[in-house]
C-alpha cells in the first residue's frame, strides 16, 4: 500500500451520507490503497456520532476535535484542515460537494495552492492509483474525466452520485489528533444558529415517479402528486416541468437537481437529455413512457412502453384505485 486517499467526514448532528458514499465508491476502486478519513467537530457531536464512525471501512480514522467546532465556519475549518493535510500528505482528497463542502473545498484548494475538480459524478483510479475525477462539462454538454497535476488530487463529490454500501463494515485506527488553530484570526463571530427544516430524504425512495413535458400540462402532471399518494411513490420532475411551474425544484432530477437511487424510477413524458440521465445512473431499474420510441431515455431503460404518458398515469391511478 504505497498510495493513500483521505475522506472528509462531514458531521452535521449526523454523519453525511456523502460521506459514506465516498467511502464505499473509494473502497471498490483499488485494494491497493490506504483509505482514511478526517472528522473535524466538537467532542460532543463526536462521541454521538462514535459508534457509527468505528463502522466506516476505512483503515485510519483522525479525529480532530475542538469545542470551537461545533459550529461551521469555513475559515476556521479550512485552516485547520489544510494544516492537517500538509502533515498527513495523502495522494487523494475528497469531501462531498454539500453545502459546507463546497464553501469548505475551495477554501481549502487555495490555502494550498492545489487544484480541485468540484462536483464529481464519477471517480475511476488510473494504473498508478492517481485520481481520474468525471464531471459535466461545458453546461453539461458532456463529462470531462480530470486528471490533476497537483497533490493531493481533490475532489468534491456530489451526493447521490453513488451508493452507500451499508454492509461493508470496518473497524479503523483511532487516531486524535491535535488541531492547529494557533494563529487562526476569528474574523467571523457565529451569533445565532437557526436548525435548516429537516426535509425528508426521498431520493433513494422505491419507487420514484417522475415527469416531463410529454405531461403537457400542470394538471396533468398533478396526477403524478395523486399516484404518489395513493402508492407511497415520491414524485420528481425533470427540468423543463420545473421550469414550467409544474413542480418545485428540490424534486429536479438531474445535473443541476437531485441524483437519485431508487429500486425504480418510472420516467413519464421524459426525453432523456444527459442533464436528466446524469441523476438516475444509480437507479436500479427504470421504466420509460414515451410517444417516441427514439428518445434518448427509451434507449437506457430497462422497460420502454411508446404509449401517451397521461393515459399510462390515469391507467396506473385507476388500477391502484381499484386494488385498494
Ligand atoms: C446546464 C444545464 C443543466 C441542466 N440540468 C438539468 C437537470 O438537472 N435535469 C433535467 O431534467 N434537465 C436539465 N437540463 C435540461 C435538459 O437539457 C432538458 O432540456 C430537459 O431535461 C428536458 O425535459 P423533458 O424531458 O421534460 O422535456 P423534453 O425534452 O421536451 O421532452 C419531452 C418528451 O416527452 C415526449 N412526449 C411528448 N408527448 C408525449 C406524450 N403524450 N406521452 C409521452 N411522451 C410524450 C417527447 O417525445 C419527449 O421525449 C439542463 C440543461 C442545461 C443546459
Amino acid at each position: 500500500m504505497n498510495k493513500k486517499a483521505l475522506i472528509y467526514i462531514e458531521i452535521n448532528n449526523n454523519i453525511e451520507k456523502v460521506s459514506k458514499e465516498i467511502i464505499s465508491k473509494i473502497n471498490t476502486l483499488s485494494n491497493d490503497i490506504e483509505i482514511d478519513g478526517v472528522v473535524i467537530s466538537d467532542e460532543m457531536t463526536i462521541r454521538n456520532n462514535f459508534d457509527e464512525l468505528k463502522q466506516l471501512k476505512l483503515d485510519k480514522l483522525y479525529l480532530i476535535k475542538d469545542n470551537l467546532f461545533d459550529t461551521f465556519q469555513t475559515c476556521l475549518f479550512a485552516n485547520v484542515l489544510s494544516s492537517f493535510l500538509k502533515e498527513n500528505n495523502p495522494d487523494i482528497f475528497l469531501m462531498g460537494a454539500t453545502e459546507n463542502g463546497r464553501d469548505l473545498a475551495p477554501r481549502t484548494a487555495s490555502t494550498l495552492d492545489i487544484g480541485l475538480t468540484a462536483d464529481c459524478t464519477e471517480l475511476q483510479l488510473d494504473e498508478n492509483a492517481n485520481l481520474l475525477a468525471t464531471r459535466p462539462t461545458y453546461g453539461g454538454k458532456m463529462m470531462a474525466t480530470i486528471i490533476s497535476k497537483t497533490k493531493p488530487n481533490f475532489a468534491t463529490v456530489r451526493p447521490g452520485a453513488f451508493k452507500e454500501n451499508a454492509s461493508a463494515a470496518g473497524l479503523p485506527e483511532i487516531i486524535e489528533a491535535i488541531p492547529a488553530i494557533n494563529g487562526h484570526e476569528f474574523l467571523i463571530e457565529v451569533l445565532k444558529c437557526e436548525p435548516k427544516p429537516q426535509i425528508e430524504d426521498w431520493t433513494c425512495a422505491d419507487v420514484i415517479v417522475a415527469g416531463g413535458l410529454g405531461l403537457k400540462t400542470k394538471e396533468n402532471f398533478e396526477k403524478v402528486y395523486e399516484f404518489c399518494q395513493i402508492t407511497g411513490a415520491k414524485p420528481a420532475a425533470s427540468r423543463a416541468a420545473v421550469e414550467l411551474g409544474w413542480a418545485p425544484s428540490d424534486i429536479q432530477v438531474g445535473q443541476t437537481g437531485c441524483s437519485v437511487c431508487p429500486k425504480l424510477y418510472i420516467a413519464l413524458g421524459i426525453s432523456g437529455a444527459m442533464q436528466h440521465m446524469a441523476g438516475i445512473t444509480n437507479a436500479d431499474r427504470i421504466i420509460a413512457v414515451n410517444t417516441d420510441k427514439y428518445a434518448p431515455i427509451m434507449q437506457a431503460s430497462d422497460t420502454a412502453i411508446v404509449a401517451d404518458a397521461c393515459s399510462i398515469l390515469q391507467n396506473m391511478i385507476d388500477e391502484c384505485t381499484v386494488n385498494r
